[in-house]
């Protein structure tokens, strides 16, 4: 009877103890940390880059610039004395030895040129310079000149085996067309290895966006994209959920107009002569950060319909926006995008 009731209090105290350790365990059990929201602006790539992130650790906003900026200035840009590219290119004439990451950049940017028929061609670096969109007072280059460069121009004309380059002499490579692309790509591989970090919003120049995990409150990303001929309005908005890479490429960005006429900077590399596919933009989305930038050129320089083979061999979707202000948006995306610009319609 007395080992009864012992046991019985035992029982009873054991059943209260779990009781009470499941109590606390539910009170331990608090919401998972949340995750705050850091915001930063900077100018890094010859341009604004800003970014959005959350995590559940401390503020990483401002490891993202010095990414951008070691990658332009160890690899890609041909500009940057001492990045890999420059050298490169100061090599063409005699087979050069590449990094590993080199190797990958130049074999990205080979493929898409080799699939999209040269429409992206990364061998414009004479004759991007000769235009000179940059220097803010361009002026159309003697038809002589550009007839001159031509011949140097040509993907093809790029030989690279496994881990050595080789170009002809006089031909130049110029990443400029996929250079934020691989650094949204960069960007993507900085924020998977950190689980701490649950979303980011990170936009290069206006014209580069990833979106990566989720926002704290659980919504969908929403991006806007530019309405090509009024730099302060948008044209719709890209509702996106989860990682995604977001690249668009127009006739606004740098351009002058002579005699009525736009010249821009996305050159056709079969005329040497800014593309005349008679669009203004076109943005495309896909899960490539230097897949998207470069797809956005190639799809620029193509049009519409040339364009839709190779954005299904991507699995890409895009938003075509031709001069007349007809937006033609592939059927991959077409729920996400709403046009909110009034002057515009779908066609
Ligand atoms: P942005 O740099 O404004 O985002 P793009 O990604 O379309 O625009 O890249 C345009 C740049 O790429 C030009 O300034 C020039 O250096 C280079 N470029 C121009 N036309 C082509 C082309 N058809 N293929 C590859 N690169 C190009
Ligand atoms: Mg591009």
């Amino acid at each position: 009877m007395r080992r009864g009731l012992r046991t019985w209090i035992s029982a009873t105290l054991l059943v209260c103890l779990l009781a009470g350790l499941a109590g606390c365990g539910a009170e331990a059990a608090e919401p998972a940390e949340e995750a705050a929201r850091y915001d930063a602006v900077d100018f890094v790539m010859g341009t604004v880059v800003s970014i959005t992130i959350y995590t559940t650790g401390e503020d990483v906003t401002g490891d993202i610039p010095p990414l951008l900026s070691g990658l332009e200035d160890q690899w890609i840009s041909w500009r940057k004395e001492g990045s890999e590219l420059a050298r490169i290119n100061a090599n063409a004439g005699t087979p050069t030895a590449l990094s590993d990451q080199m190797a990958a950049y130049i074999e990205k940017a080979l493929a898409v040129a080799k699939d999209s028929g040269g429409a992206f061609d990364p061998t414009l670096r004479d004759l991007s310079a000769l235009w000179d969109f940059e220097s803010g007072n361009a002026v159309v280059p003697p038809e002589a000149e550009i007839a001159a460069l031509l011949p140097y121009v040509g993907y093809e004309k790029i030989s690279l085996d496994g881990s050595t380059v080789l170009l002809p002499e006089g031909t130049g490579i110029d990443l400029g067309a996929i250079g934020k692309g691989f650094g949204c790509d960069a960007i993507q591989a900085y924020l998977e290895a950190r689980p701490e970090i649950t979303g980011a919003l990170i936009n290069i120049g206006g014209s580069s966006t990833i979106t990566y995990g989720t926002k704290d409150d659980g919504q969908p990303w929403k991006i806007a994209v530019q309405d090509p001929r009024d730099p302060t309005g948008y044209l719709g908005a890209l509702t996106l959920t989860g990682t995604w890479h977001v690249s668009t490429s127009g006739d606004y960005d740098r351009y002058f107009e002579k005699d009525g006429v736009r010249y821009h900077h996305i050159l056709d590399p079969q005329t040497g002569y800014p593309a005349g596919s008679g669009l203004m933009s076109v943005t495309v989305i896909s899960d490539g950060g230097g897949v998207s930038d470069a797809l956005s050129t190639a799809c620029f320089v193509l049009g519409p319909e040339a364009s839709m083979a190779l954005l299904e061999q991507y699995g890409a979707e895009a938003i075509f926006v031709d001069v007349n202000k007809n937006v033609t948006v592939t059927d991959g995306i077409r729920a996400q995008f709403e046009l909110t610009a009034a002057d515009y319609r779908m066609v």
